[in-house]
């Protein structure tokens, strides 16, 4: 595989970049080798600057749930863009998307758009402390949350149960406030809520993505939301890459509850930064202008951000793919465990709606403890081929494939053949 311009920009990108990357992941560390630099996307393709053409199963970690450069979206964008980039006051465009998520979250009567997924996120904290007037949140350990220094606790092991900053330059008393519990395991939240009066929220990727995609046991989520709803401590649901990506109306949908606010980013944006928190109105009339919780931003509704996921949006509604969604990542499991099974490699594979996961190991992945029990190493053989053979995954074991509607039979084969070569490979 010939990624002799990558390796260059690799090089290059490094004087003035940190790590020629402006975000860790891109980096490639957990795999190693070279970072491929990308010239352009198209439907489900993606290309690299070396002119290698990959079936894209990263879609820019989420948002890009159309494929590339879908008509319709960039028809969009571009009338928006002739209007003017930026303006500092509000658009027609904001109260359209606003709509359009509203009535996607029935616990969603106000939202605020932000930049960001991290953006989404800390302000719905403050939002919940805000709120209840309590101070301490719940996050589960292997779920991300952005890198907001209350959330950037090491997520596992004796550093998560201590509550120890899981990132340099995080103060011990911005993790302070945070408590952790296991995925999938109520008990471990009660015990939190026994010993603590003080609690504001607990926070939780309702369908985890972060530690590789792990599905809550519906039980779980149902016993989540009546303990909280009981105690009078908010559930929030970091929507942020399950929104609009398992079923319209997100996770929540699918699994039937109502959070008492939701974090949105990725999809909702289509390609462009855009991230939101919303709520019912007895909770969002706190945010400022209307009530005390200060929040703000320059960019946050910006008009071609705004177009963007308005598009994208009404074309996922019309499409509505999620069944065939549903269809796509089957056949999907079902070549990783045919050829897993075939070549003698143990492996686990978790999916729900569009997202996919391949672990590498026996365990039935369950949680963030059992995810870690995977061999990385035949992780990192299988990356290299499934790239070499033209899929372009995410780069660790713990990052969710995901799927998009332009994702066609073409591209289905394509993944069969290099699921074989690279399942060979790493039997080796
Ligand atoms: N929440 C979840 C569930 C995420 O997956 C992510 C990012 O992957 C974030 C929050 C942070 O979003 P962003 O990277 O847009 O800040």
């Amino acid at each position: 595989m010939k990624l002799e311009k990558s390796a260059e920009l690799f090089r290059k990108g490094q004087k003035h970049l940190v790590g020629a990357v402006n975000s860790p992941v891109r980096a490639f560390k957990s795999v190693g080798g070279v970072p491929v630099f990308i010239d352009h996307a198209r439907g489900s393709r993606i290309f690299d600057v070396d002119e290698n053409e990959y079936v894209d199963l990263v879609l820019s970690y989420g948002p890009m749930i159309l494929g590339h450069r879908h008509k319709k979206v960039e028809r969009s964008i571009k009338k928006a863009l002739k209007k003017g980039y930026t303006f500092g006051a509000s658009t027609n465009k904001e109260i359209k998307l606003a709509k359009i998520v509203c009535d996607a979250f029935p616990g969603m009567d106000k939202v605020r758009f932000v930049n960001s997924g991290t953006e989404a996120v800390l302000s719905a904290i403050r939002l919940a402390r805000a709120f209840t007037g309590h101070n301490k949140i719940i996050k589960f350990s292997g779920c991300y949350h952005g890198h907001s220094d209350a959330l950037l606790v090491a997520a596992g092991s004796g550093l998560a149960t201590l509550s120890m900053p899981g990132s340099k330059g995080v103060p011990d008393e911005a993790v302070k406030n945070t408590l952790i519990a296991e995925f999938n395991n109520l008990d471990s939240v009660k015990k939190h809520m026994d010993a603590q009066n003080d609690i504001a929220a607990v926070i939780i990727e309702p369908i985890a993505g972060n530690m590789g995609v792990v599905t809550p046991d519906q039980a779980f989520i149902d016993d989540l939301r009546t303990i909280t709803r009981d105690k009078g401590i908010l559930l929030i649901a970091d929507e942020v890459m399950t929104g609009f990506r398992s079923k319209f109306g997100g996770a929540q949908e699918l699994l039937g509850f109502e959070a008492d606010i939701t974090c949105l980013g990725k999809v909702i944006g289509g390609g462009f930064p855009v991230g939101a928190y919303g709520a019912r109105n007895e909770i969002m009339e706190l945010v400022a202008p209307l009530g005390g919780m200060y929040q703000a931003g320059t960019l946050s509704g910006n008009p071609i951000a705004m177009a963007c996921g308005i598009a994208t949006l009404k074309e996922l509604k019309r499409q509505n793919p999620y069944k065939s969604f549903d269809k796509k990542a089957k056949k999907i499991k079902a070549m990783l465990l045919e050829s897993a099974e075939k070549h003698g490699i143990d492996i686990q594979v978790n999916h729900f709606g569009s997202m996919v996961n391949v672990f590498f190991t026996k365990q039935e992945v369950t949680d963030f403890k059992s995810a870690q029990s995977c061999n990385t190493e035949n992780f990192k053989v299988f990356f290299w081929q499934m790239m070499e053979h033209g899929v372009f995954l995410p780069p660790s074991q713990f990052e969710a494939w995901f799927l998009s509607s332009a994702l066609g039979k073409a591209d289905l084969k394509k993944i069969e053949q290099a699921i074989d070569i690279s399942m060979a490979k790493v039997a080796e």
